[in-house]
């Protein structure tokens, strides 16, 4: 993933303190280096970890309740303010950090080694969590203070989201080279916070250097709001209040003009997109956004949509891509498995603003490296490693994973937490998540 697409056969590659010193093939590695620990990677790809640009933390545990209920009931619309809410505010602290470390440890076993947080509730138990689990992280909180008919504590007064957020930045800091785990701010959508919320968040980006992470151009409903609103599009709105800029991070940014696109070219916004769950609302613009140079990761937008597996992600996006932009014409493809294999890592990386340390194998950069089996029989023979890497692997041939220099997942077991203990708090822990939330959506 460097700017050659470099692939190295027989690699070995070298860390200290935490960098990539060295990579190269074996044959010119003797001698170079004395390592304190080696790990054998024969028979295994390494590549670099890949970047989850949106995720939920705090929706960990729902995974798999919203079909449970929509097989009872008819659900409600839309489902991120009748149901992810609300479940979100049925977590108490610890609740919030079990949550974390389960979602991270999920996160690390299919090879992502860094995850940008949409915001959620109890910020700190996730940055705790992703400290102590090893993994790189960004946090933020949850931020709604304009909304009617949420449950208790899920919105804030603008004076107490201001605050809350500006605190979580000053004490976690900036993700940075040396800050594995930093803050940004959030604001969760445009209809439910107020617009002195956005004004003051654009001022303190640019004061900060925290990025903006948010979801937009994510339903109709929000198309419609901004129209009856302000007579604009949300995009249009925003730029008109000058909120756009290169601190803004737009999660699914599906629902776009191609003046929209152009305004987020020119203020150079970037995307998280979302496979799983953006082509139920609309084809995303992925291949004119690519074309007009603008900063695409891929995201799983978290576990209520199922599995965190990117290299899954990679592959529902270009089927459906192709179907959208392509077939229609007759035409191929113009956005290739391998450039979607680009946006899950050094794509993401430069979408969170990290490209520079993270996200490609390169020496110099951090360590942040995934150790792949690629002996079973469902990826053999390996012709084309790209081929290979793109198109069939999943995040279940990982085997090891390392970041910022340190195996965090060893043979697919977590290496700094406990996983029997972690199943047995899960157990014990859920019953009691679940009725809260059943109270809450009056589902008791
Ligand atoms: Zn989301």
């Amino acid at each position: 993933m460097d700017a050659a697409g470099t692939v190295v056969p027989d690699a070995v590659l070298a860390v200290k303190q935490g960098r990539i010193a060295w990579i190269g093939p074996s044959s010119e590695a003797n001698g170079r280096f004395t390592a304190t620990r080696t790990i054998d990677a024969s028979g295994h790809f390494l590549l670099p970890g890949l970047v989850d640009t949106h995720f939920h933390t705090g929706q960990q545990l729902l995974r798999g309740k919203l079909a449970q209920l929509a097989r009872q009931r008819q659900l409600k619309i839309p489902i991120w303010r009748n149901y992810l809410i609300p479940f979100e505010s049925a977590l108490s602290e610890e609740d919030v950090h079990l949550s974390a470390l389960v979602g991270y440890g999920n996160l690390l076993s299919v090879g992502t080694t860094c995850f940008a947080e949409a915001g959620g509730p109890f910020p700190e138990q996730m940055g705790r969590a992703a400290r102590e689990i090893g993994i790189r992280g960004i946090i933020a909180r949850s931020t709604m203070d304009d909304a009617d008919g949420l449950p208790e504590g899920a919105t804030l007064t603008t004076a107490e989201a201001i605050e809350e957020n500006l605190r979580l930045v000053k004490d976690w800091g900036v993700p940075s080279e040396d800050n594995r785990v930093g803050a940004w701010l959030a604001l969760r959508q445009l209809i439910v916070s107020s617009p002195e919320l956005w004004d003051t968040f654009a001022d303190a980006s640019k004061e900060t250097g925290a990025r903006i992470h948010i979801h937009l151009a994510e339903g109709t409903y929000e198309v419609d709001y901004a129209a009856e609103h302000w007579g604009k599009r949300p995009v249009e709105h925003l730029e008109a209040t000058g909120f756009l800029g290169p601190g803004v991070h737009a999660a699914h940014s599906v629902l776009l003009t191609d003046d929209e696109l152009r305004m987020y070219q020119s203020n150079r916004v970037s995307v998280a997109h979302c496979p799983m769950g953006n082509f139920l609302i609309g084809p995303p613009k992925i291949p004119q956004m690519l074309r007009l140079g603008i900063d695409v990761g891929l995201g799983t937008d978290g576990a209520s949509t199922g599995s965190l597996d990117l290299f899954q992600a990679i592959r529902a996006s270009w089927v459906a891509l192709q179907s959208n932009f392509s077939t229609p014409w007759h035409a191929r493809g113009e956005v290739s498995l391998e450039a979607l294999f680009a946006a899950s890592t050094i794509g993401g990386a430069r979408a969170l603003g990290l490209g520079e340390w993270t996200g490609s194998l390169e020496g110099g950069k951090r360590a942040d490296v995934i150790v792949v089996e690629s002996r079973t029989w469902d990826l053999q023979p390996v012709t084309d490693v790209t081929f290979t890497v793109a198109r069939s692997l999943t995040g279940r041939d990982v085997d090891t994973v390392v970041v910022d220099g340190k195996v965090a997942l060893h043979h697919r077991e977590l290496v700094f937490v406990d996983e029997e203990r972690l199943r047995a708090r899960v157990a014990e822990r859920l019953p009691v998540i679940m009725s809260r939330f059943e109270t809450l959506i009056g589902a008791a």
